[in-house]
């Protein structure tokens, strides 16, 4: 929970510099909405969690925060609508040089002949 909640800091500390700089691009702020929205609903779920069943009472605030963290995650825009977003913005050069290193670091299967005659 920690950890999630100290990563979704500094992307949006580092997000405001870019603002105050005059450099925030939208694919910027799509990242930061796309990260923060599903570290949120996954740090609500351990809270959830730690609580056991009480942790869907409302009397424990925790059910009601994981309500605030679902609709925030949609009316911020899904992580599938700001992922699109961030992956789109990228030239496709840099998508290219990305696909040639996943390549030379997954092997591919040996080719199967395909022009064999089967008699
Ligand atoms: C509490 C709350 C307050 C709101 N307040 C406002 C407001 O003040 N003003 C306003 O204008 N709107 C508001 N909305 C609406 C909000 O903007 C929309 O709910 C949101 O944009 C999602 O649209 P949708 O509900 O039509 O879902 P859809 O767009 O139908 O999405 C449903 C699912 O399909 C996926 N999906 C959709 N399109 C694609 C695609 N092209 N590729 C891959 N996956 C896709 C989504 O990721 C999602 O998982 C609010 C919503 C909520 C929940």
């Amino acid at each position: 929970m920690l950890g999630n909640i100290t990563s979704s800091w500094a992307l949006c500390a580092r997000l405001s510099q870019l603002q105050d700089e005059g450099c925030a691009e939208d694919r910027h702020s799509s990242l930061a909405k796309a990260w923060c929205t599903v570290r949120m609903r996954e740090t609500v779920g351990y809270a959830r969690e730690l609580l056991g069943g009480n942790g869907i009472l409302l009397e424990h605030n925790v059910g009601r925060f994981v309500a605030d963290a679902e609709a925030i995650y949609s009316y911020e825009g899904t992580r599938e609508m700001n992922t699109l977003i961030v992956g789109r913005s990228h030239h496709r050069a840099e998508l290219r040089r990305l696909a040639h290193f996943l390549t030379r670091l997954t092997p591919l299967p040996a080719r199967q002949a395909t022009s064999r005659v089967h008699h």
